[in-house]
């Protein structure tokens, strides 16, 4: 009973009425942060501790392998470490390890890491583009079109439908396509799609398959179900069979792969599929103060098209915190060099290195602020890009430690390992920061890991260590290393930070330039800012600069999303207006601007004046003066660059 109260309190009563409602259909439509993940984690120990379901009949998935972890984290706190939460693709794994033998026989097939070498060798054979380029476009293409369930002969009729734009001549893609699948059968390889597609059709054709799976399998729960393929809903409805004990929680707002095939219709169109389904809105915002979420809310409330069930606002329950700041530099070195100071800053404040995070669009923005952050002596990690499990050091020491573990052992276990890793460079620390000090981090997480499973297992050997390593590195659930996160904005989705550094706002960047002139993708990129804000619990920073790198020419656009968000007033804004920025509508062929107030001059009489009429010549020349006094009075306080710009000012 007391357990039970402990899992009702502190829930909303709207939280409370999702967790509570009877088993069978429930959806979430929330916005960030209002408590979909708790919910539905407190949902999953709520009907544990009464007993409506046994914990190992539960079956909770998502989408990144950190989301999974966090989940684990929750439920195990909860007490119902038993109920799975897994990614789509580890949960397909592990099933199909079972099934395999059934559904296909003796045969050995190999889990394919990447498709890019297959890819090459299927474009070579029927003579389309291998340049890196070329390659990257048709792997993910390929990608898409297996989590949209379009075979190669589909793809010409599925690519005009959804008017994508194609890598290349539609019968070129599906060449590749079809030689890629035959050359992927006969290594027998499977790729990470095919895992799922053999998941669905065993339990779709083998009816003996279907039942013991669903016998062992009742109770379903999909966490960030806004972002779901197609192929991911085929797994899905096959593990269902027609049943319908199926949790759902979600945000269209935050579709950020539909790139990949995604889309928030299953979502939204929920409450008509399971008409008897329970439907519960949440608004209060958890997570972030009321200054970040009403950026969020402007953020969101800017994107065109938004669909029915999506438009929630959000109202902030938080005490008030520090205003967001805004930045604009010259170039990203001293951008990355003033974010690496205000992290200090926060570090010295007494916020922990794992609570702080840099955002970032694209993983080749990493390595400046990397440098930065090295420079500045900051412990950080790099999450999104790469696997622990896929990191070089990290595959080189399972395999030294699975030689190891073959010849008799030398010490307890976890000394036992440090030996072993000593030969790889576990025994001298490199300072913070840098590709050396990364690596020396994973060796040393292996030998946490090792002291974790020693102090539970207490006569584990190397062996059993080794086994340890394989079941987190298929399940992709990597040991924890200290330090501030720099990861992606697709990496951080469902994750908090105290304080988030979302950089590199600028046009090509955020929006992606691909993007450009596709209004959809344009929505999407809108909608990957709006993750980004909504992961700060207090501290955020947006900043951008001019040019790439010191004393570049400054070619380069504050981002369209930040213009609405800097305050008219702010120096910020007045700063573009009168460097001649316009926004990114008005690119093209330079035209004359008033360089007070940016808009476009009509007339010789204001060219020749620089201003519109309607900004007056004193006001012009008193604002400059002030804007220039303000700047290095506030640079001389900050002892930063005289460019930097923060609305706290
Ligand atoms: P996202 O859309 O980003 O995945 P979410 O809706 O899943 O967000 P959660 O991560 O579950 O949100 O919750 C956000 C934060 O708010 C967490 O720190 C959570 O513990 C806290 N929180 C949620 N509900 C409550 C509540 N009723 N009272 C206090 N804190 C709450
Ligand atoms: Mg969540």
């Amino acid at each position: 009973m007391d357990t039970e109260r402990r899992l009702l309190e502190g829930l909303d009563p709207e939280q409370r009425a999702a967790v509570e409602a009877p088993r069978g259909p429930v959806c979430v439509l929330a916005g960030a942060g209002t408590g979909k993940t708790r919910t539905i984690t407190h949902r999953i120990a709520y009907l544990v501790h009464r007993g409506l379901v046994v914990p190992g009949q539960v079956l909770a998935v998502t989408f990144t392998a950190r989301a999974a972890g966090e989940m684990r984290t929750r439920l195990r706190a909860l007490g119902v470490p038993a109920a799975q939460a897994r990614t789509f693709h580890a949960a397909a794994l592990k099933q199909l390890r079972y099934f395999w033998p059934r559904v296909v026989g003796d045969d050995q097939w190999q889990l394919l890491d990447g498709k890019l070498r297959l890819v090459a060798q299927a474009a070579n054979r029927v003579g389309a583009p291998t340049s890196s380029e070329s390659l990257r476009d048709l792997a993910s293409e390929i990608e898409w079109a297996k989590a949209s369930l379009v075979g190669p002969e589909d793809y010409p009729a599925a690519a005009a439908r959804t008017r994508r734009e194609m890598p290349g001549p539609a019968e070129q893609v599906v060449a590749v396509y079809r030689t890629y699948e035959e050359l992927k059968t006969r290594a027998r390889m499977l790729d990470f799609d095919d895992l799922l597609l053999h998941t669905a059709a065993a339990l779709e054709e083998h009816s003996e398959v279907a039942l013991e799976f669903r016998d062992r399998y009742r109770c379903f729960v999909v966490d960030e179900y806004q972002d779901i393929t197609p192929l991911q809903q085929r797994v899905l409805d096959a593990w269902l069979g027609g049943r319908d004990d199926l949790t759902v929680v979600g945000d269209a707002n935050q579709t950020i792969y539909s790139f990949a095939g995604a889309s928030p219709r299953p979502l939204l169109d929920f409450p008509r599929r399971f008409p008897e389904a329970a439907v519960v809105r949440l608004e209060r915002d958890y997570r972030s103060t009321p200054q970040v979420v009403s950026l969020a809310n402007q953020v969101i409330g800017a994107a065109r098209d938004r669909p029915a069930g999506s438009r929630l606002r959000l109202i902030g329950q938080r005490p008030d915190g520090p205003v967001p700041r805004f930045a604009e530099f010259d170039d990203e070195p001293a951008e990355a060099a003033a974010v690496a100071r205000r992290i200090r800053e926060l570090l010295d404040g007494g916020v922990p290195a794992s609570e702080i995070a840099v955002l970032f669009r694209v993983n080749a923005q990493s390595e400046v602020f990397e440098q930065a952050l090295t420079e500045a002596d900051i412990p950080y990690l790099v999450r999104g890009g790469e696997r622990f499990f896929a990191r070089p050091e990290v595959r080189q020491a399972m395999v030294t430690l699975r030689m190891a573990s073959g010849s008799p052992q030398r010490g307890e276990l976890p000394d036992a390992v440090r030996q072993v890793l000593g030969g790889l460079g576990l025994t001298e620390e490199p300072p913070a920061g840098g590709s050396a000090r990364e690596k020396w981090e994973s060796l040393l997480a292996l030998v946490e890991l090792a002291e974790e499973l020693a102090a539970t297992v207490p006569d584990a050997d190397l062996a059993r260590f080794v086994v340890e390593l394989d079941v987190r590195a298929e399940a992709q659930h990597p040991p924890t290393v200290e330090g501030v996160t720099l990861a992606s904005l697709h990496a951080a989705k469902g994750l908090e930070w105290d304080a988030v550094f979302l950089i590199g706002l600028v046009e090509g960047t955020l929006p992606i330039q691909h993007a450009d002139g596709d209004d959809a993708a344009i929505e999407e990129e809108r909608r990957l800012l709006y993750v980004g804000v909504t992961r700060a619990r207090e501290h955020l920073w947006l900043s951008w600069a001019l040019s790439r790198a010191a004393g570049g020419a400054r070619y380069r656009r504050r981002s369209r999303f930040v213009y609405g968000l800097v305050p008219d007033d702010h120096p910020a804004a007045r700063l573009a207006k009168s460097r001649q920025e316009g926004p990114p509508s008005s690119r093209g062929r330079a035209k004359p601007m008033c360089r007070i107030c940016g808009d476009p001059l009509v007339g010789t009489f204001d060219v020749k004046l620089g201003r519109c009429g309607d900004c007056p010549a004193d006001l012009d020349e008193d604002l400059l003066v002030r804007l220039r006094v303000w700047r290095s009075e506030r640079a001389r306080e900050l002892k930063v660059p005289a460019y930097v710009v923060f609305t706290d000012a």
